[in-house]
Protein backbone atom coordinates (compact mmCIF):
# COMPACT_ATOMS: atom_id res chain seq x y z
CA UNK A 1 0.00 0.00 0.00
CA UNK A 2 1.18 3.51 -0.85
CA UNK A 3 -0.03 5.53 2.23
CA UNK A 4 -1.38 8.92 1.47
CA UNK A 5 0.25 10.34 3.96
CA UNK A 6 4.17 9.36 5.57
CA UNK A 7 5.53 12.19 8.24
CA UNK A 8 9.59 12.36 8.17
CA UNK A 9 10.98 11.87 11.57
CA UNK A 10 14.66 11.04 11.16
CA UNK A 11 15.65 14.72 12.35
CA UNK A 12 16.87 15.20 15.99
CA UNK A 13 13.11 14.40 16.85
CA UNK A 14 14.56 11.08 19.00
CA UNK A 15 17.56 13.02 20.60
CA UNK A 16 15.23 15.66 22.02
CA UNK A 17 12.22 13.11 23.24
CA UNK A 18 15.12 11.10 25.05
CA UNK A 19 16.22 14.31 26.39
CA UNK A 20 12.65 14.79 28.11
CA UNK A 21 12.46 10.92 29.20
CA UNK A 22 15.45 11.94 30.55
CA UNK A 23 14.82 14.92 32.55
CA UNK A 24 11.72 13.79 33.49
CA UNK A 25 10.20 16.89 31.80
CA UNK A 26 6.88 15.36 29.90
CA UNK A 27 4.51 17.43 30.97
CA UNK A 28 3.20 21.29 29.20
CA UNK A 29 5.78 22.71 31.50
CA UNK A 30 8.80 21.29 30.07
CA UNK A 31 11.34 23.81 28.72
CA UNK A 32 10.69 22.64 25.10
CA UNK A 33 7.51 24.18 24.81
CA UNK A 34 8.49 27.66 25.28
CA UNK A 35 11.82 27.20 22.99
CA UNK A 36 9.02 25.78 20.22
CA UNK A 37 6.52 28.57 21.01
CA UNK A 38 9.76 30.67 20.47
CA UNK A 39 11.03 29.47 17.10
CA UNK A 40 8.04 28.67 15.63
CA UNK A 41 6.45 32.22 16.09
CA UNK A 42 9.57 33.88 14.91
CA UNK A 43 9.67 31.51 12.12
CA UNK A 44 6.68 32.92 11.20
CA UNK A 45 7.36 36.71 11.76
CA UNK A 46 5.39 36.80 14.44
CA UNK A 47 5.82 38.40 18.72
CA UNK A 48 3.93 35.54 19.77
CA UNK A 49 3.09 31.56 19.75
CA UNK A 50 1.14 29.86 22.37
CA UNK A 51 1.24 26.31 21.75
CA UNK A 52 -1.91 24.05 21.71
CA UNK A 53 -2.78 20.61 21.88
CA UNK A 54 -4.26 20.21 18.36
CA UNK A 55 -5.03 22.88 15.86
CA UNK A 56 -8.83 22.91 16.16
CA UNK A 57 -8.27 24.17 19.81
CA UNK A 58 -5.75 26.64 18.10
CA UNK A 59 -9.03 27.86 16.37
CA UNK A 60 -11.22 27.99 19.32
CA UNK A 61 -8.83 29.80 21.58
CA UNK A 62 -7.95 32.07 18.65
CA UNK A 63 -12.10 32.48 17.98
CA UNK A 64 -12.53 32.53 22.11
CA UNK A 65 -9.55 35.61 22.56
CA UNK A 66 -11.53 37.77 19.84
CA UNK A 67 -14.20 38.18 22.37
CA UNK A 68 -16.76 37.72 19.64
CA UNK A 69 -20.61 37.60 21.18
CA UNK A 70 -23.72 35.75 20.57
CA UNK A 71 -25.07 36.73 16.98
CA UNK A 72 -21.61 38.09 15.71
CA UNK A 73 -20.72 36.78 12.30
CA UNK A 74 -17.55 35.67 10.70
CA UNK A 75 -17.24 35.38 7.10
CA UNK A 76 -15.36 31.84 5.69
CA UNK A 77 -15.45 29.65 3.31
CA UNK A 78 -17.66 26.99 2.78
CA UNK A 79 -14.69 24.97 1.67
CA UNK A 80 -12.53 23.95 4.71
CA UNK A 81 -12.46 21.71 7.63
CA UNK A 82 -14.89 21.49 10.02
CA UNK A 83 -13.14 22.69 12.59
CA UNK A 84 -13.39 26.47 11.59
CA UNK A 85 -16.68 26.67 12.09
CA UNK A 86 -16.64 24.98 14.90
CA UNK A 87 -14.51 27.04 16.38
CA UNK A 88 -16.92 30.00 15.18
CA UNK A 89 -20.27 28.50 16.81
CA UNK A 90 -18.32 27.31 19.87
CA UNK A 91 -18.36 31.29 20.51
CA UNK A 92 -21.59 31.26 19.92
CA UNK A 93 -21.35 33.33 17.08
CA UNK A 94 -22.41 32.49 13.34
CA UNK A 95 -20.15 31.54 10.52
CA UNK A 96 -21.49 32.94 6.83
CA UNK A 97 -19.71 31.15 3.76
CA UNK A 98 -18.66 32.49 0.68
CA UNK A 99 -18.34 29.96 -2.28
CA UNK A 100 -14.50 28.59 -3.99
CA UNK A 101 -12.57 30.03 -6.27
CA UNK A 102 -12.11 27.20 -8.74
CA UNK A 103 -8.32 27.52 -9.85
CA UNK A 104 -7.15 28.32 -6.29
CA UNK A 105 -9.44 26.25 -4.35
CA UNK A 106 -9.16 28.91 -1.92
CA UNK A 107 -12.37 31.16 -0.86
CA UNK A 108 -14.17 33.23 -3.47
CA UNK A 109 -12.62 37.04 -1.82
CA UNK A 110 -15.28 38.65 -4.38
CA UNK A 111 -17.93 37.50 -2.47
CA UNK A 112 -16.53 38.73 1.13
CA UNK A 113 -18.13 42.08 0.49
CA UNK A 114 -21.33 40.88 -0.69
CA UNK A 115 -22.09 38.84 2.91
CA UNK A 116 -20.96 41.72 5.15
CA UNK A 117 -24.17 42.89 7.35
CA UNK A 118 -23.71 45.14 10.85
CA UNK A 119 -23.22 41.61 12.76
CA UNK A 120 -19.95 41.20 10.91
CA UNK A 121 -17.28 41.28 12.75
CA UNK A 122 -14.27 38.88 11.42
CA UNK A 123 -13.10 37.15 8.72
CA UNK A 124 -11.48 34.02 9.09
CA UNK A 125 -9.22 33.15 5.47
CA UNK A 126 -8.01 29.93 5.24
CA UNK A 127 -5.10 29.07 2.53
CA UNK A 128 -6.30 25.79 1.34
CA UNK A 129 -3.67 22.75 0.30
CA UNK A 130 -0.93 25.01 -0.65
CA UNK A 131 -1.56 28.12 -2.47
CA UNK A 132 -2.59 31.03 0.01
CA UNK A 133 -5.90 33.24 -0.09
CA UNK A 134 -5.19 36.54 -1.96
CA UNK A 135 -4.26 38.88 1.42
CA UNK A 136 -3.79 42.28 0.21
CA UNK A 137 -7.78 42.53 -0.89
CA UNK A 138 -8.82 40.69 2.25
CA UNK A 139 -7.27 42.74 4.24
CA UNK A 140 -8.05 46.04 2.20
CA UNK A 141 -11.91 44.65 2.65
CA UNK A 142 -11.10 44.39 6.98
CA UNK A 143 -9.82 47.61 7.10
CA UNK A 144 -13.14 49.26 5.23
CA UNK A 145 -15.10 47.41 7.47
CA UNK A 146 -12.91 47.37 10.82
CA UNK A 147 -12.95 43.77 10.87
CA UNK A 148 -10.71 41.27 12.51
CA UNK A 149 -8.74 38.40 10.43
CA UNK A 150 -8.30 35.49 11.81
CA UNK A 151 -6.15 33.40 9.54
CA UNK A 152 -5.66 29.61 9.25
CA UNK A 153 -2.35 28.72 8.10
CA UNK A 154 -2.67 24.50 9.13
CA UNK A 155 -1.99 24.04 5.66
CA UNK A 156 1.15 26.63 5.15
CA UNK A 157 3.92 26.16 7.15
CA UNK A 158 6.73 27.73 5.13
CA UNK A 159 4.69 29.56 2.36
CA UNK A 160 4.78 33.08 1.62
CA UNK A 161 2.25 35.46 0.46
CA UNK A 162 4.08 38.21 -1.40
CA UNK A 163 7.42 37.17 0.39
CA UNK A 164 5.93 37.10 4.06
CA UNK A 165 5.05 33.70 5.68
CA UNK A 166 1.52 32.57 5.86
CA UNK A 167 0.74 32.89 9.35
CA UNK A 168 2.00 36.85 9.73
CA UNK A 169 -1.45 38.38 8.39
CA UNK A 170 -4.03 37.49 10.76
CA UNK A 171 -4.73 39.83 13.69
CA UNK A 172 -4.25 36.17 14.99
CA UNK A 173 -3.80 33.35 13.10
CA UNK A 174 -2.83 29.63 13.94
CA UNK A 175 -1.27 26.70 12.38
CA UNK A 176 -1.55 22.38 13.10
CA UNK A 177 0.30 19.95 13.36
CA UNK A 178 -1.36 16.99 12.68
CA UNK A 179 0.82 14.15 10.83
CA UNK A 180 -0.15 15.03 7.24
CA UNK A 181 0.88 18.54 8.17
CA UNK A 182 4.34 20.56 6.81
CA UNK A 183 5.76 20.19 10.47
CA UNK A 184 4.13 17.59 12.95
CA UNK A 185 4.05 16.75 17.07
CA UNK A 186 1.62 14.18 16.15
CA UNK A 187 -0.71 15.80 17.58
CA UNK A 188 -0.58 19.66 18.34
CA UNK A 189 -1.13 23.35 17.31
CA UNK A 190 -0.33 27.12 17.44
CA UNK A 191 -2.10 30.26 17.90
CA UNK A 192 0.07 33.00 16.50
CA UNK A 193 -0.14 36.68 17.03
CA UNK A 194 1.85 40.54 17.69
CA UNK A 195 -0.48 41.43 20.07
CA UNK A 196 0.35 41.12 23.52
CA UNK A 197 -3.12 41.85 24.93
CA UNK A 198 -4.38 38.84 22.60
CA UNK A 199 -1.66 36.67 23.68
CA UNK A 200 -1.79 36.72 27.52
CA UNK A 201 -5.79 36.00 26.71
CA UNK A 202 -4.55 32.81 24.77
CA UNK A 203 -2.29 32.02 27.16
CA UNK A 204 -4.92 31.75 29.86
CA UNK A 205 -7.80 30.37 27.59
CA UNK A 206 -5.48 26.89 26.88
CA UNK A 207 -4.76 26.65 30.59
CA UNK A 208 -8.49 26.84 31.74
CA UNK A 209 -8.29 30.21 32.78
CA UNK A 210 -6.33 29.33 35.85
CA UNK A 211 -5.57 33.09 37.55
CA UNK A 212 -2.00 33.60 39.10
CA UNK A 213 -2.65 34.62 42.65
CA UNK A 214 -6.13 32.82 43.16
CA UNK A 215 -5.16 29.37 41.18
CA UNK A 216 -8.84 28.01 41.63
CA UNK A 217 -10.84 30.89 40.92
CA UNK A 218 -11.50 31.56 37.68
CA UNK A 219 -13.70 34.50 35.83
CA UNK A 220 -13.50 32.60 32.36
CA UNK A 221 -14.16 29.48 31.12
CA UNK A 222 -11.13 28.34 29.48
CA UNK A 223 -10.05 24.81 28.29
CA UNK A 224 -6.98 22.21 29.01
CA UNK A 225 -5.71 22.53 25.31
CA UNK A 226 -2.22 22.47 26.59
CA UNK A 227 0.76 21.17 24.54
CA UNK A 228 2.86 18.76 26.36
CA UNK A 229 7.21 18.84 26.23
CA UNK A 230 7.28 15.59 24.17
CA UNK A 231 4.94 17.06 21.59
CA UNK A 232 7.43 19.96 21.73
CA UNK A 233 9.62 17.88 21.56
CA UNK A 234 9.36 16.52 18.28
CA UNK A 235 7.77 19.84 16.76
CA UNK A 236 11.86 21.46 17.56
CA UNK A 237 13.28 19.09 15.57
CA UNK A 238 10.52 19.13 12.92
CA UNK A 239 11.05 23.21 12.38
CA UNK A 240 14.84 22.62 12.08
CA UNK A 241 14.05 21.16 8.35
CA UNK A 242 10.96 23.08 7.67
CA UNK A 243 12.70 24.71 4.24
CA UNK A 244 13.88 21.19 3.29
CA UNK A 245 10.17 20.41 3.68
CA UNK A 246 8.90 22.86 1.98
CA UNK A 247 11.40 22.07 -1.15
CA UNK A 248 10.92 18.38 -1.12
CA UNK A 249 7.08 19.13 -1.39
CA UNK A 250 7.31 21.50 -4.21
CA UNK A 251 9.25 18.43 -5.99
CA UNK A 252 6.62 16.44 -4.84
CA UNK A 253 4.28 18.35 -6.81
CA UNK A 254 6.02 19.44 -9.92
CA UNK A 255 7.01 15.54 -10.41
CA UNK A 256 3.13 14.78 -10.81
CA UNK A 257 2.38 17.41 -12.28
CA UNK A 258 4.95 16.59 -14.91
CA UNK A 259 3.15 13.20 -15.09
CA UNK A 260 -0.34 14.00 -15.30
CA UNK A 261 0.45 16.98 -17.55
CA UNK A 262 -1.38 16.49 -20.72
CA UNK A 263 -4.28 14.77 -19.63
CA UNK A 264 -7.64 16.72 -20.33
CA UNK A 265 -9.70 14.95 -18.03
CA UNK A 266 -8.22 16.14 -14.36
CA UNK A 267 -7.26 19.96 -13.91
CA UNK A 268 -4.68 19.99 -11.53
CA UNK A 269 -3.61 22.51 -8.86
CA UNK A 270 -1.96 25.50 -10.48
CA UNK A 271 1.83 25.78 -10.05
CA UNK A 272 1.81 29.51 -9.02
CA UNK A 273 -0.07 32.90 -8.84
CA UNK A 274 1.25 36.13 -9.40
CA UNK A 275 1.56 36.00 -5.06
CA UNK A 276 3.35 32.82 -4.36
CA UNK A 277 4.23 29.48 -5.56
CA UNK A 278 2.28 26.26 -4.88
CA UNK A 279 3.73 24.08 -1.75
CA UNK A 280 2.06 21.10 -2.77
CA UNK A 281 0.27 20.71 1.23
CA UNK A 282 -1.51 17.96 -0.53
CA UNK A 283 -1.59 17.01 -4.46
CA UNK A 284 -4.95 17.43 -5.25
CA UNK A 285 -6.36 16.66 -8.91
CA UNK A 286 -10.09 17.47 -9.83
CA UNK A 287 -12.09 14.64 -12.45
CA UNK A 288 -13.60 17.16 -15.42
CA UNK A 289 -17.47 16.94 -15.27
CA UNK A 290 -16.90 14.89 -18.77
CA UNK A 291 -15.58 12.10 -17.85
CA UNK A 292 -18.78 10.80 -15.96
CA UNK A 293 -16.52 9.71 -12.82
CA UNK A 294 -16.73 11.10 -9.25
CA UNK A 295 -13.71 11.53 -6.85
CA UNK A 296 -15.73 8.67 -4.99
CA UNK A 297 -15.13 6.27 -7.93
CA UNK A 298 -11.58 7.27 -8.39
CA UNK A 299 -10.85 6.43 -5.25
CA UNK A 300 -11.82 3.26 -5.19
CA UNK A 301 -10.19 2.18 -8.12
CA UNK A 302 -6.46 3.65 -6.72
CA UNK A 303 -7.85 1.56 -3.81
CA UNK A 304 -7.64 -1.61 -5.72
CA UNK A 305 -4.31 -0.87 -6.53
CA UNK A 306 -3.03 0.00 -3.30
CA UNK A 307 -2.44 3.70 -3.83
CA UNK A 308 -4.21 5.86 -0.42
CA UNK A 309 -6.30 8.89 -1.58
CA UNK A 310 -8.66 11.44 0.66
CA UNK A 311 -11.44 13.42 -0.78
CA UNK A 312 -11.78 16.65 -0.79
CA UNK A 313 -13.43 19.02 2.22
CA UNK A 314 -17.26 18.66 2.29
CA UNK A 315 -18.22 21.87 1.92
CA UNK A 316 -19.73 23.61 5.26
CA UNK A 317 -23.29 24.51 3.51
CA UNK A 318 -23.73 20.65 2.85
CA UNK A 319 -23.31 19.08 6.38
CA UNK A 320 -26.17 17.47 8.15
CA UNK A 321 -25.07 18.50 11.61
CA UNK A 322 -25.32 22.25 10.59
CA UNK A 323 -28.23 21.47 9.00
CA UNK A 324 -29.95 20.02 11.81
CA UNK A 325 -28.87 23.44 13.90
CA UNK A 326 -30.85 25.85 11.38
CA UNK A 327 -28.10 26.82 9.62
CA UNK A 328 -27.28 27.39 5.97
CA UNK A 329 -30.39 25.23 4.68
CA UNK A 330 -31.00 26.46 1.49
CA UNK A 331 -27.90 28.29 0.41
CA UNK A 332 -25.58 26.63 -2.72
CA UNK A 333 -22.00 26.81 -3.49
CA UNK A 334 -21.95 25.52 -6.76
CA UNK A 335 -17.72 25.74 -7.23
CA UNK A 336 -17.45 24.16 -3.63
CA UNK A 337 -19.80 21.18 -4.46
CA UNK A 338 -17.66 20.65 -7.58
CA UNK A 339 -14.92 20.54 -5.50
CA UNK A 340 -16.16 18.25 -3.12
CA UNK A 341 -17.79 16.17 -5.57
CA UNK A 342 -15.00 16.03 -8.19
CA UNK A 343 -11.82 16.23 -5.78
CA UNK A 344 -9.01 14.14 -4.29
CA UNK A 345 -5.73 13.79 -3.59
CA UNK A 346 -2.87 11.79 -4.34
CA UNK A 347 -0.27 10.10 -1.56
CA UNK A 348 1.72 13.82 -0.64
CA UNK A 349 3.33 12.71 2.28
CA UNK A 350 6.85 13.64 2.81
CA UNK A 351 8.33 10.37 2.00
CA UNK A 352 7.45 9.63 -0.89
CA UNK A 353 10.17 8.21 -3.78
CA UNK A 354 10.02 8.63 -7.14
CA UNK A 355 9.95 5.01 -8.01
CA UNK A 356 6.23 5.45 -5.80
CA UNK A 357 4.78 8.69 -7.55
CA UNK A 358 5.89 6.77 -10.76
CA UNK A 359 3.11 4.39 -9.23
CA UNK A 360 0.51 6.17 -8.47
CA UNK A 361 0.95 8.45 -11.84
CA UNK A 362 0.42 5.26 -14.10
CA UNK A 363 -2.46 4.09 -11.82
CA UNK A 364 -4.23 7.42 -12.41
CA UNK A 365 -3.30 7.36 -15.87
CA UNK A 366 -4.50 4.42 -16.55
CA UNK A 367 -8.08 4.52 -14.95
CA UNK A 368 -8.33 7.97 -17.03
CA UNK A 369 -7.72 5.82 -19.92
C1 LIG B 1 -5.60 20.28 9.80
C2 LIG B 1 -6.39 21.51 9.78
C3 LIG B 1 -6.98 22.02 10.94
C4 LIG B 1 -7.15 21.24 12.20
O1 LIG B 1 -6.02 20.84 12.80
P1 LIG B 1 -6.03 19.57 13.79
O2 LIG B 1 -4.65 19.65 14.38
O3 LIG B 1 -6.21 18.34 12.96
O4 LIG B 1 -7.09 19.76 14.78
C5 LIG B 1 -7.60 23.26 10.88
N1 LIG B 1 -7.65 23.95 9.72
C6 LIG B 1 -7.14 23.47 8.59
C7 LIG B 1 -7.25 24.27 7.35
C8 LIG B 1 -6.50 22.22 8.56
O5 LIG B 1 -6.02 21.75 7.42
Amino acid sequence: MIPVNEPFLNGNEKKYLMECIDTGWISSEGPFVKEFEEKFSSKVDRKYGIAVCNGSAALIVAVAALGLKKGDEVIMPTFTIISCANAVITAGAIPVLVDSDPYTWNMAINQIESRITPKTRAIMVVHIYGLPVDMDYVIRIAKKYGLKIIEDAAEAHGQTYKGKPCGSFGDISVFSFYPNKLVTTGEGGMVVTDDEELAEKCRSLRNLCFQEKKRFVHEDIGWNFRMTNLQAAIGLAQLERLDEFVTKKRKVGKYYTEMLKGFGSIQLPLERTSYADNIYWVYGIILKDDLGLNAEDMMAYLKERKIGTRPFFFPMHEQPVFHKMGLFKNERYPFAERLSRLGLYLPSGLALTEEKMNEVSNAVKEILK
